[in-house]
């Protein structure tokens, strides 16, 4: 028999699994080998492929263990119903979880988000609401206002609230940071992460500096949102392309204190980078992965010690292409949007 020439072979531990929700984390860890140097950057960048859990985003970290512990806590019941509001992600995760242990999932999300994200909602078995774009969050309309409602006219339903759940943090202190720590063998200068709920930069952070108090935690908000700190970063509040990151409001699991720096990214620059990652890396990201990379461009500059060659930098890599094929994927929807391509 031939012998694998798989290097990966040693390491993947458990070779079968007893459902997906197994498989969700231990993602890979990979180099980027053009577009920085196309950018003329001269430090190691990896970039933490979180598209490649089941869900097909970062989300899925949060959901298993957000579901978990509430099953531990017998708040969810056999049978039950989980509503969410959510930007997509979440949702996803959410119900593919619900598929597997038999929930019933409601997902509330605004009208900006892609209409992948429901075809993919709906493959799931869940039921999308949309609601308007550009509500402010206490509007009766938001997503977490109107999940808040059919949470009291549902019997047996629960929200597990991504927005204020401590184990939303807690899933990337002990998941995702120390994979990172593991995966880099402690080699870690930097770390970049775009802010949503917040949940990713926070709790990664914060479990990196438990190993090495001098790792630099980055933040990334875009332009018209408002989770930036200090708060003249953020500009006046307006809306942005981008999905899953930036609100109108501090979610609490957000510690907006908890990064060193904060940088603000547009839609251009995030969604021109996603395409490059495409093309030039052969990674099938989406479009706050852009950002992350918006983001390194602008660190650098500031901070000329961190691009030299023995620096190495992590970008983390949100989402998949496959939630954005109508959008910055799409060359005609780039140019409707007024971006070049
Ligand atoms: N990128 C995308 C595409 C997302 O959907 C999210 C989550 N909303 C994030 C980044 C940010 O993750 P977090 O909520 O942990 O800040």
């Amino acid at each position: 028999m031939e012998a694998t020439t798989d290097k990966r072979l040693p390491f993947l531990g458990r070779l079968k699994h007893d459902s997906v929700a197994d498989c969700i984390g231990a993602t890979p860890l990979v180099r980027l080998n053009h577009l920085p140097t196309a950018l003329g950057l001269k430090a190691q960048v990896f970039a933490k492929l979180e598209y490649l859990n089941p869900g097909g985003s970062v989300k899925d970290r949060i959901a298993k263990r957000m579901l978990e512990k509430a099953e531990e806590g017998g708040k969810v019941k056999p049978g039950g119903t989980l509503i969410e509001a959510s930007s997509g992600n979440t949702g996803i995760a959410i119900a593919l979880l619900a598929a597997i242990k038999g929930y019933k999932c409601i997902i509330t999300l605004s009208e900006k988000m892609s209409l992948e994200k429901e075809q993919i909602l709906n493959a799931l078995g869940a039921k999308v609401i949309r609601t308007p774009a550009g509500v402010s969050i206490d509007s009766p309309d938001s997503i977490i206002s109107v999940a808040k409602r059919l949470h009291e006219e549902i019997p047996n339903s629960f929200i597990l609230n991504q927005y204020a759940n401590p184990d939303n943090p807690a899933a990337h202190e002990y998941g995702t940071a120390e994979e990172l720590w593991y995966q880099t063998e402690g080699h870690i200068d930097a770390f970049i992460s775009a802010a949503g709920t917040g949940g990713t930069v926070t709790g990664t952070g914060r479990g990196l500096r438990k190993h090495n108090k001098d790792i630099l935690i980055i933040g990334v908000d875009p332009l018209g949102s408002i989770l930036a700190l200090p708060d003249e970063l953020n500009g006046p509040k307006a809306e942005f392309k981008i999905e899953g990151i930036g609100y109108d409001f501090v979610p609490e699991v957000l510690d907006q204190h908890g990064p060193d720096l904060w940088i603000k990214t547009s839609d251009a620059d995030s969604f021109n980078y996603a395409r490059r990652l495409v093309r030039e890396e052969g990674i099938l990201c989406g479009g706050s992965s852009g950002a992350t990379i918006a983001a390194l461009v602008q660190l650098v500059k500031s901070r000329p010690e961190l691009n030299v060659e023995d620096k190495l930098i992590v970008v983390i890599l949100a989402d998949s292409l496959r939630n954005y094929l109508t959008k910055f994927a799409n060359d005609e929807w780039m140019v409707e949007q007024g971006y070049s391509v």
